[in-house]
C-alpha cells in the first residue's frame, strides 16, 4: 500500500521556517529567498513558473511541496468600493476578508479563526460559535488572495494593501503561533513589506497571550474595550470575567511600553451601543480609566445584524461622547461604517461556520422574530 505524502504548504512559512524546509530537503538556504519572492511578490503558485530554479529542483518541489491559498468562494464589491472575499478553510468552514480603500491607503481586515469561542454579546462572529483555528497559510493566504485580486484591477490610488488589521473573524491571540507567523510574513520584505505600525492585532483581552506577544513581535495593538467598568464589560465581553480591567490594562501598557519606539499608542476600540455604554457618565468613567494608558480611542458605531437587538446610537450621541473624550485630551475618532451593503462592516462578518460549540443553534432558537427586531440595517 503506498503512503500518501503530505505536501508542505510553503505559503505560510516564515523566512526562518522556509530556510529550515530547504535544508530539510537537502537544498541551500538561499533558495528560500527566491521562492518567497515568487510566492509573495509575484503571487506564483506553480513551481514550473519559477524560472530561476533549475528543472530538477522545480520537480523535486512539486513532489514534496505546494503553494495553496484557501479556496475563494465569492468576492463582492460594495457601492463604496469595499471588497469582501469569502474563503473556505481546511475544516470546511468559511471565513471572510475585507478590503477597505481610502484616500492614500488600503486596509485589509483579516480573519484568524473560523468562528470565535468568546461570545461577545454584540458580535455576529461570536454568535456563530467556534469551529477551528486557521493555519498560518490560511491567514497569510487572505493577504495573498486580496493582493492577487487587487493587482488585477486597473492601478488606482488606494487599491493596494498598505495596512492590515487582524479584526476579521476570531480572536487572534487564541491562535497565537499561526497569527504571529502570518504577521511576520506581512512585515517581512520577502513577504508583503508592510511596516510594523501598519499591522495591527486587535484583541478582546487574552492576558497570558498578550504577555507573550512582546517576545515575538512588535505589531501595533488594538484593545476591544467597549466598557469603562468591569460590571458592564463582564456582560459585553465575557472574557473580562477571567481577565478583568485591572489585569488587562497593565498588560496592554506593558506591551506598548516594551516597544523600542516610545511614540506608539494602543488603539482603544469602543463599540457604541444605544443605551448600553454610550451615556455621558460612561465617557466620564472612561476618561478616568484610561488616564495612564498611552492610547487613542476609536468609537465604532454598533453594526446591527439579524441575531442582535442592540441598536446604533444617534449621531448626536456619538458626537457628544466623542467631544467629551476630546475635551479631556484623548485623540478620538469615529469609525466610518464601510461595506455594510455587502455585510462587510465590523462585527457583521459571519462566514459559514460549522459550529462545534452548538452555540449558534441556541441563538437561532431564541431568535427574535424579524418583525420585533429593533435593530434594522437601514439605521
Ligand atoms: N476578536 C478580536 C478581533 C475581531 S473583532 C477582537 O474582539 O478585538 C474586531 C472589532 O469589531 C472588535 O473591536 C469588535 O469588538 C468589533 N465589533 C464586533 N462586533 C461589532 C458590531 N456588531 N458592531 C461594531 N463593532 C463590532
Ligand atoms: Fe470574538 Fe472579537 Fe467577536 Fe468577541 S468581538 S466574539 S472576541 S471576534
Amino acid at each position: 500500500m503506498s503512503e500518501t505524502l503530505q505536501k508542505t504548504n510553503l505559503l505560510g512559512l516564515t523566512r526562518e521556517k522556509m530556510e529550515a524546509f530547504f535544508v530539510s530537503i537537502g537544498e541551500k538556504k538561499f533558495r528560500s529567498e527566491q521562492v518567497m519572492k515568487w510566492i509573495h511578490h509575484h503571487r506564483v503558485d506553480d513551481f514550473e513558473q519559477m524560472t530561476n530554479l533549475g528543472k530538477a529542483l522545480r520537480e523535486k518541489l512539486g513532489q514534496v511541496a505546494e503553494i495553496r491559498a484557501p479556496e475563494v468562494v465569492s468576492e463582492d464589491i460594495s457601492d463604496d468600493g469595499t471588497r469582501k472575499w469569502v474563503v473556505r478553510v481546511t475544516s470546511g468552514s468559511c471565513v471572510e476578508t475585507v478590503f477597505i480603500p481610502e484616500d492614500g491607503r488600503g486596509t485589509l481586515c483579516v480573519s484568524s479563526q473560523a468562528g470565535c469561542a468568546l461570545d461577545c454579546s454584540f458580535c455576529s462572529t461570536g454568535k456563530q460559535g467556534f469551529d477551528s483555528d486557521l493555519t498560518a497559510a490560511e491567514v497569510i493566504g487572505q493577504v495573498w488572495i486580496a493582493a492577487c485580486s487587487l493587482n488585477n484591477q486597473p492601478a488606482k490610488i488606494g487599491r493596494s494593501i498598505t495596512n492590515v488589521v487582524m479584526m476579521g473573524m476570531g480572536e487572534p491571540l487564541l491562535n497565537f503561533d499561526n497569527v504571529v507567523d502570518a504577521m511576520t510574513l506581512m512585515m517581512d520584505d520577502l513577504g508583503y513589506g508592510i511596516s510594523k505600525r501598519r499591522v495591527t492585532l486587535s484583541t478582546s483581552g487574552v492576558v497570558p497571550a498578550l504577555n507573550r506577544l512582546a517576545e515575538v513581535t512588535d505589531v501595533s495593538l488594538a484593545l476591544s474595550l467597549h466598557a469603562p467598568n468591569n460590571a458592564l464589560r463582564d456582560q459585553l465581553v465575557p472574557i473580562n470575567k477571567k481577565y478583568p480591567l485591572e489585569v488587562l490594562l497593565p498588560a496592554c501598557v506593558d506591551y506598548i511600553q516594551g516597544l523600542p519606539d516610545k511614540s506608539r499608542r494602543i488603539t482603544i476600540e469602543y463599540t457604541m451601543i444605544d443605551g448600553v455604554n454610550d451615556r455621558p457618565e460612561h465617557a466620564v468613567e472612561l476618561i478616568d480609566l484610561l488616564q495612564s494608558v498611552p492610547c487613542k480611542i476609536n468609537l465604532i458605531p454598533f453594526n446591527p445584524f439579524s441575531l442582535s437587538d442592540y441598536r446604533r446610537p444617534s449621531n448626536n450621541t456619538l458626537h457628544r461622547f466623542q467631544r467629551q473624550l476630546q475635551e479631556s485630551g484623548y485623540n478620538t475618532t469615529i469609525r466610518k461604517t464601510r461595506g455594510d451593503d455587502i455585510d462587510a462592516a465590523c462585527g457583521q462578518l459571519a462566514g459559514a461556520v460549522q459550529d462545534r460549540t452548538r452555540r449558534s443553534a441556541r441563538y437561532q432558537q431564541n431568535r427574535v422574530e424579524p418583525d420585533n427586531l429593533i435593530a434594522v440595517r437601514s439605521l
